[in-house]
């Protein structure tokens, strides 16, 4: 069980976050949802997340673009035993003709976003001598297609941090890995529906299944509390010698 640990998870007011807070909750651990909304709905989410499971729940905001306010909210939270890094964005265009400031911004929410908890994070981590940081890449942390440049940079980087944290930990009581999901229905793939769409000329459902799903062997989309329940697994004591590594949630994605 995972009671008397608490658990900050980026960007968490949705999607995969969402998943991964519902399942941390499910094993015991108190969370922390983060977006950078402030809405009464991502406080209500909070409430509702403490009350099904019987742990504490709180909604803390941050702008995980800002450095600043990324280590504010490991601050207010008190630090935190289990960091789950997220939060991230998506963008779909050419190179040639990618925004600069979508760049920027997928570059500094997706990655730096992580190295600046990890950051804020570690210290208490290395006091209890137990810590867990669970980055949330991709399978275009691994590999690449085209029209994602930014994405897949920020992927790939992000698998890349964990293994120098990993380094950094080793033998602390504190592992650092990536998880690598397939496709997985959330509102970030569906809005990447009608770019996909356009730049290959298709219909939605050819999208899917001949673009989105085509890398996917399975042709299934991973759940959300898939993905949770992979966490949770990084989170035990089965996995407390993996560490700097991947695990895919992919279907068979990579496995081709
Ligand atoms: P989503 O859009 O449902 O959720 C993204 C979350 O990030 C939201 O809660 C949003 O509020 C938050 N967020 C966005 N910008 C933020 C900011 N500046 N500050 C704070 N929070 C911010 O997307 P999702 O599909 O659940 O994606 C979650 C993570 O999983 C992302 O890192 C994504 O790259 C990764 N991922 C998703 C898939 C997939 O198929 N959905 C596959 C592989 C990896």
């Amino acid at each position: 069980s995972l009671s008397g640990k608490t658990a900050i998870i980026t960007g968490s007011t949705s999607g995969i976050g969402l998943g991964i807070a519902e399942e941390l909750a499910r094993a015991g651990a108190d969370v922390v949802l983060n977006s950078f909304t402030d809405s009464d709905e991502d406080h209500a989410l909070a409430e509702k997340i403490a009350k099904e499971h019987g742990v504490t729940a709180r909604y803390i905001k941050a702008d995980m673009s800002k450095g600043d306010e990324c280590r504010a909210l490991v601050e207010k939270a008190g630090g935190c035993d289990i960091l789950v890094n997220n939060a991230g964005i998506q963008f779909v265009s050419p190179i040639e003709e990618f925004p600069v400031e979508k760049w920027n911004a997928i570059i500094a929410i997706n990655l730096s976003s992580a190295f600046h908890t990890t950051a804020a994070a570690l210290p208490g981590m290395r006091a209890k001598g137990w810590g867990r940081i669970v980055n949330i890449a991709s399978a275009h942390g691994l590999t690449a297609s085209p029209f994602k440049s930014a994405y897949i940079a920020a992927k790939h980087g992000i698998v890349g941090l964990s293994k120098t944290v990993a380094l950094e930990t080793a033998g602390q009581g504190i592992t650092a890995n990536a998880i690598c999901p397939g496709y997985v229905l959330t509102p970030l793939v569906e809005a990447q529906i009608p770019d996909q769409m356009k730049a290959h000329n298709m219909d939605r459902e050819t999208v899917i299944r001949e673009v989105m799903l085509d890398r996917q062997p399975s042709r299934q989309f991973a759940t959300t509390g898939q993905i949770g329940g992979t966490a949770v697994f990084l989170c035990s004591e089965a996995a407390a010698q993996i560490t700097g590594t991947t695990i895919s949630v992919d279907g068979g994605w990579t496995a081709m």
